[in-house]
Formats: structure tokens, C-alpha cells, sequence
């Protein structure tokens, strides 16, 4: 018998790389060929105008009108020149991934009845759209019959052309300002970062007049044969696997990590990087993760901003490849139960405009006190929004991967390594106004963790923290690989900025009050050091006993996922996002409002697929074999006389019975799992309505699953028919 399964596995097994065309030129060459960079701005615009928007942007000064009608223009001829016909402003809705509406570039020139068209795009086209975007999720602030939203222009992010399309990157705001997206907020907190990090340096060197935020991030993601693919309903409509039991082999013997790249996964990979390069994206590692057909790529670190919006590009083009080569691109933290998951480690400093990297050790005791100040701060502001910044991370999606495999926890603590944090512990325990001299600062060799600390500790430990100190940034890995990073980003850069305010803040009050400056700021950074103990964890961050240690120390560990997002709109976080500047209440709550619209959606359609497949796909397939099995046992009895059938059919008998019981569990459960649903629908509150699908639909999950997990073991692998976990995590 042949079953979709057999035939979708013999067509993945066929299949060979697909070839790719290699550029002749070296990357260095066509680096930032689709991009509208600012070599191609000196080449298209005129010097005034690009000296006003290079202002612009380094200054964060708002451009005049005019200026966009001459950028408008250089645009347009460089774009046509490159053979785009449409344009988009091109935006970060809050339902992950990026958005964009073409419209062509032709006009009438003149009235409709001369029927002749010319190609024009207007300084008003780039600052501004309104995208009938009236179906993005906006948490009730938009009604869409009164305030529409608009998109703006984003001049410090470079527009690039896509196919036939110049896309312009864009914030997303309603007509009454409030950001409907993921990039306002960003360009917010990079504006806060910038102007608290640049009063703590003028502390110490009057030259600093901005500071950068800089993003590295890694990204993680599964790859699956286009064949096998389709044959999973699930992966198709949620992008994870609802049921399939373990594999025999999976990853225990990691040797998926440091195996050879498999060829048509390289094909993929090399494609993925020439594009990659082309939008101006300086891929610069990719190799294999640790669970089988599971990948990593990450670029050289840039500029925040730009950063996230080449991670958007990134994941779109992986997509697009993969597809080019026979693959499903799996971006979700969990496809796979009992496999690593997904992640995207984000990798966080801050710099100055002098070229100073603020959480790389210096050389000087002035640099290292600059160093630890930064440092301590940071530590700081993710003791006191432990709770925000996990709900920064959170989705119905990644609450599976942290604490699972090779994951961290669903509680945020810091990792500093043995060595900083002995520079910690000694700047703790000098006495009360008594300053560590600077002499001391240098004797305590920071310099040597320039050569990373992941060197010196542990790294096995060292990767169990969800936010780690890897030498000259922090890694922020509890970040999934399906978010946009913006949300990590935004948070971390305002909840550091108004730390560093609050730090300028009593230091400035206590020189105000006579005492030296570096003694201020020991003085400060020691009570820091005090109250952020708690969020400082170096050992196992997947073991049982941190969770109670982590209970005990007053971090939060809260695991609803729903409930997380409470933590934005705390009256604490409400204050922190005021302060900078980055999001009002309104939009706190807004933007709450539809991350438990998508939660609720995620498991609705999660729920009603595990149904199906349960109802139409296995129990069927289970019963045809269990039917098998009796006749096999009322064939056994007319053979043989009934003392021997009773003893041959023994085994049988037991499997019936198995297969019967699982079958009934499973329909009783998707039946209970279908009533709950119903309950939850009725809710009218966006939070009630999610808490409901969490505590009353998603527990149904694991039972069903368990029993058609056990099932796969027991029906005859002939005839079971959704490809098993061995063909999608070992064919590619
Ligand atoms: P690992 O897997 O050990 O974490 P990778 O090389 O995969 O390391 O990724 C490290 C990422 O961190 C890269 O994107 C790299 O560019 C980035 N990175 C390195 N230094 C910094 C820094 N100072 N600030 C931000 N990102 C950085
Ligand atoms: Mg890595």
C-alpha cells in the first residue's frame, strides 16, 4: 500500500541540491547592491541634500519638507535604473514580520482623456502613505472609520528594492500618533539610549556627543523537505509539530553540530548569503545547530535600527530561498518536542561616537571605571524590569522552547562570568565611602576579559542564562527565532536608559552635595551592585532548584503566558516608558490588547488542527488497523482449537484493547477540548478570552498528543499517515 507518507519520502529522498548561480565578483563588490546607501546617495543626490539628511540622521533632527522631494527623486532614478516599476512604504505591524502595499510608479501625465502615463514618485509618496491597512491588529486604537493609520518615512533606515519593488522603510503610526508598530518604539528608545548613555560618558570624557546601540543577532531555524512538508498539516498551518513521537536517534549524539553542512542545505546557504550581501547584509557565520536539520546564520553586528530591519529582510529572503530549494523554512522556537528549539540570541552594546565599545574592558583604570559603570547599570535595569523584559520575549510560540532543551528559562537573570563578577563582589565590599582607588581599577586586570570570559568559565553553565556577559556585550538569548527583535530591543534600550537617568540623576545630586566624583559614582554603583544581587545567577539556569531560588529572590516567574504581558502596562513599567519617552499608557495597553488577540488566534487554530488531524487522520488509520488485528484473531480461532487460538491471540488481543482505549481517550479529549473552546470564544475581554484558551484549551494539547504518540508506536508503520519525526529531522 502506498500512503502519501511513502510517496512524499521517496520524493525527498531523490531529491539533489539545486544549482545556484555563483557571482563572479568577490562579496566586497556587490555589497549593498539593492540598497539605497549612502554611496548611493552621494551618487544620486545633490551634496546639500545629502549633508541635510546624513544630519538628519546622525543628529536625529527632523528633515524639512523639501528635502524629500529631491531625495524622492535620486530615489526614484536609481531605482528605475535598477528596474524597479513599484514602490512601498514597507513596516513592521505588531503581528511579527513586515508589510507592504505596491503601488506603481505611473502617473497621468495630464488629464485622464490623454490617456499617457509617465513614471513619477513625489517627495509626498516617500514621507507619507496610507496604507488601507485597516486590517492590522491595533488593540482598538484605530477605529477604522474615523482614524486611519499612516506609514512615515524612516530616513535612517536605507530603502532597498525587492524584485520589481523599491520598499521604503517605515514606521506605522495612527492618525492620532500612536504607534501601531514595532519600529516606532525602537527609534524611541535608541533616541532615550543615546541621550542618557551620552550624559553618563560626558561624566568622564566631555567629547562624547552620541552613543550608538549595536545589534548582533544569531538566527536559528529548521529546515524540512517541501515533500514532507506538505504531508504535516500541522507544520503547514501552525508551523510546529502537534503530535509525533521521538525519533530513536535525535540529538543525543551531537554530531549534527560539527558534521559537514549537507549539500542542498549548503546550496541554500551560499544562495542566502550571496542575497544576503546584495541588501547590503554582512552574513558572516552559518553552520549547523545542534538538533538535526536545525541551522544557524548571523551577520557582523551593526547599528540597532538597521540591524533589526536587515533580520525582517533576512527572514524573508530565507523563506523565499528555501522554497527555491525545495524546503520549508521553520521559524517557530519549537517544531520539534524533545529537540532544541529556536532561538535568535541577540547580542546588545552600546558605543560612542569616539569609538568606544561602553561594556568592552579598557585599559586605563578611567576606561574600566566607564566599563563597570555601563555595566552595572545594565545589570540594574534588567533586576528592576526582569519581569518586562521577559514579557519582551514571550509568545504563545517561544513560552515552548525556554526551559526545554538547550534553552533558558522563563525567568530572566544575568550571567557575568566568574571574573566580572569578583570586580563586583570587590567593589561591593569596599567600605562605605571608601572609594576603590583608581590604582586598585587597574590592578584588577579587566583587560584580561577582553579575551572573553566564555573563555575562562564554563561555557555549558554560561548557556543556560538567558542573558549573558560574553566579554564586550551582552547576549540577550531568551529572544525567539520568529520574533522581530525590535521588541527585546526596545525594551532593553528604554528600561537601560532610564537607568542610566536615574544614575546621572544621584550622581550628579551627591557631587551637587560636595563628594568627588568618583566617589559618586563608586558610591552608586556599589548600592546597585547591592540591590541587583537577586538577578544574578552563574549556575544552572535549567535546573529545578533555580526556579525555587529564583521564587525565593523575588524574580519573576510567572508562566502564563497571557499574564507575562501584564507586566507592560505594571504601573512601573508604565512610569519607565513615560520617562524615556518610548510608549504611553494608551499604547501599552493597545499593544497588550493585540498580543492576546494573536495568543488566543495561535492556539485556536493549533487547537482546531490537532482536532482534525486526530478526528480524520489518525484514528481512522488506527481503527483500519485495529480491524486488522481482529480479524487476524477470528482467523487464528477457526485454525487453531480454542485453548492454543486463546494463547496465540494473546498479544493481539492486548493491542486491540491498547488501540481501543487510545482511541477513546483521544475522542473524548478533542470532544472536551472542542468545549472548551466554545466557552473561551464567548469571552469578550482580549485577556479573559486568552488566560481562558491558556488555563482551558491549550492543556488538552499534551494529553491528545500522548495518546496518538503512543498510537504511532503501536500501528503498523505501513499504513501510519503523517511523515514520523526520523523522516523530517533526518532527510534533507
Ligand atoms: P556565539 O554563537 O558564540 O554567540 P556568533 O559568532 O554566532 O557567536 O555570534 C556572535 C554575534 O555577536 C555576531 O553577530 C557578532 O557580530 C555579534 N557581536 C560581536 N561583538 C558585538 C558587540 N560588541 N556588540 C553587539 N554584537 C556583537
Ligand atoms: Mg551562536
Amino acid at each position: 500500500m502506498s500512503t502519501l507518507r511513502f510517496k512524499v519520502v521517496e520524493e525527498a529522498f531523490k531529491r539533489e541540491p539545486v544549482s545556484i548561480t555563483v557571482p563572479k565578483e568577490f562579496p566586497s563588490e556587490y555589497f549593498g547592491k539593492y540598497v539605497f546607501n549612502r554611496t548611493k546617495m552621494s551618487k544620486y543626490l545633490s551634496k546639500d541634500t545629502m549633508n541635510v539628511i546624513i544630519k538628519a540622521i546622525d543628529e536625529g533632527v527632523t528633515l524639512p519638507h523639501n528635502i524629500s522631494e529631491h531625495v524622492a527623486a535620486g530615489m526614484k532614478m536609481w531605482a528605475m535604473e535598477m528596474g524597479a516599476t513599484h514602490y512601498t512604504h514597507w513596516f513592521q505591524p505588531l503581528t511579527e514580520g513586515t508589510a507592504e502595499k505596491h503601488d506603481s510608479f505611473i502617473e497621468y501625465n495630464g488629464s485622464p482623456l490623454e490617456c499617457d502615463i509617465l513614471e513619477r514618485f513625489s517627495g509626498k509618496l516617500l514621507a507619507q502613505q496610507e496604507p488601507d491597512a485597516s486590517s492590522f491588529p491595533s488593540g482598538g486604537i484605530r477605529n477604522t472609520f474615523e482614524a486611519r493609520g499612516y506609514t512615515a518615512w524612516d530616513p535612517s533606515s536605507p530603502a532597498f528594492i525587492v524584485e520589481d519593488t523599491l520598499c521604503i522603510p517605515t514606521v506605522f503610526i495612527s492618525y492620532t500618533g500612536e504607534a501601531l508598530d514595532y519600529k516606532t518604539p525602537l527609534l524611541k528608545s535608541l533616541s532615550a539610549i543615546d541621550k542618557a548613555s551620552v550624559e553618563v560618558c560626558n561624566l568622564f570624557d566631555k567629547n562624547v556627543k552620541k552613543v550608538y546601540s549595536f545589534l548582533g543577532w544569531e538566527q536559528e531555524f529548521f529546515l524540512v523537505d517541501q515533500a514532507l512538508y506538505s504531508a504535516r498539516p500541522d507544520l503547514m498551518l501552525t508551523d510546529r509539530t502537534l503530535m509525533g513521537h521521538d525519533s530513536a536517534k535525535n540529538q543525543q549524539l551531537e554530531d549534527h553540530y560539527f558534521g559537514a553542512i549537507p549539500p542542498r542545505v549548503a546550496a541554500f546557504m551560499r544562495e542566502l548569503e550571496f542575497e544576503a550581501y546584495r541588501y547590503g547584509i554582512p552574513i558572516k557565520t552559518r553552520h549547523n545547530e545542534v538538533a538535526p536539520n536545525q541551522f544557524e546564520f548571523a551577520p557582523i553586528y551593526g547599528e540597532t535600527n538597521l540591524a533589526v530591519d536587515q533580520n525582517l529582510i533576512v527572514m524573508s529572503l530565507m523563506h523565499k530561498i528555501a522554497n527555491k530549494h525545495n524546503f520549508r523554512l521553520l521559524l517557530h522556537e519549537k517544531p520539534f518536542q524533545g529537540v532544541n528549539g529556536s532561538g535568535k540570541h541577540c547580542n546588545w552594546s552600546l558605543g560612542t561616537d569616539t569609538g568606544v565599545g561602553l561594556f568592552t574592558p579598557g585599559k586605563t583604570a578611567e576606561e574600566n571605571l566607564l566599563f563597570v559603570t555601563f555595566l552595572v547599570n545594565t545589570v540594574m535595569a534588567v533586576y528592576t524590569h526582569n519581569a518586562l523584559l521577559k514579557a519582551s520575549i514571550m509568545s504563545a510560540s517561544n513560552t515552548h522552547r525556554l526551559g526545554a532543551n538547550e534553552a533558558p528559562p522563563a525567568i530572566i537573570s544575568v550571567f557575568l562570568g566568574t571574573h566580572i563578577s569578583a570586580v563586583l563582589d570587590k567593589i561591593e565590599e569596599s567600605a562605605e565611602n571608601n572609594i576603590i582607588t583608581m590604582d586598585e581599577l587597574k590592578r584588577m586586570k579587566l583587560g584580561v576579559a577582553h579575551v572573553p570570559e566564555v573563555l575562562i568559565d564554563n561555557t555549558d553553565r554560561n548557556r543556560t542564562s538567558p542573558f549573558a556577559f560574553t566579554g564586550n556585550r551582552f547576549e540577550f538569548r531568551a529572544v525567539g527565532s520568529s520574533a522581530n527583535c525590535s521588541s527585546a530591543m526596545f525594551v532593553l534600550n528604554s528600561v537601560v536608559a532610564a537607568q542610566l537617568n536615574s544614575f546621572t540623576k544621584e550622581v550628579s545630586a551627591k557631587i551637587n552635595e560636595g563628594m568627588h566624583r568618583e566617589q559618586a559614582i563608586f558610591d552608586t554603583l556599589r548600592s546597585y551592585i547591592k540591590k541587583s544581587k537577586p538577578i544574578r545567577f552563574d549556575g544552572n539556569g535549567y535546573s529545578d532548584e533555580w526556579k525555587d531560588e529564583a521564587q525565593k529572590r523575588g524574580l519573576d516567574c510567572e508562566t502564563s503566558v497571557p499574564l507575562i504581558f501584564d507586566a507592560y502596562t505594571s504601573q512601573q513599567s508604565v512610569e519607565m516608558f513615560r520617562s524615556v519617552s518610548v510608549l504611553n499608557t494608551v499604547e501599552l495597553s493597545a499593544r497588550n490588547e493585540v498580543k492576546w488577540e494573536v495568543y488566543t488566534k495561535k492556539i485556536q487554530i493549533e487547537s482546531r488542527v490537532l482536532g482534525d488531524l486526530s478526528i480524520n487522520h489518525i484514528i481512522p488509520v488506527a481503527t483500519k488497523y485495529q480491524s486488522a488485528l481482529l480479524d487476524n484473531l477470528y482467523k487464528i480461532k477457526i485454525v487453531f482449537d480454542e485453548v492454543r487460538a486463546a494463547e496465540l491471540s494473546e498479544e493481539d488481543a492486548s493491542l486491540i484493547e491498547q488501540i481501543a482505549t487510545h482511541i477513546s481517550i483521544i475522542k473524548k479529549n478533542v470532544d472536551a477540548m472542542v468545549e472548551a473552546r466554545k466557552v473561551a470564544n464567548k469571552m469578550e475581554d482580549a485577556r479573559e478570552k486568552a488566560i481562558a484558551y491558556s488555563n482551558m484549551v491549550e492543556p488538552y494539547f499534551n494529553v491528545i498528543r500522548y495518546h496518538v504518540d503512543k498510537l504511532e508506536l503501536i500501528v503498523d508503520n505501513e499504513i501510519w499517515p503523517l511523515p514520523k519525526y526520523r523522516e523530517l529531522l533526518f532527510i534533507s
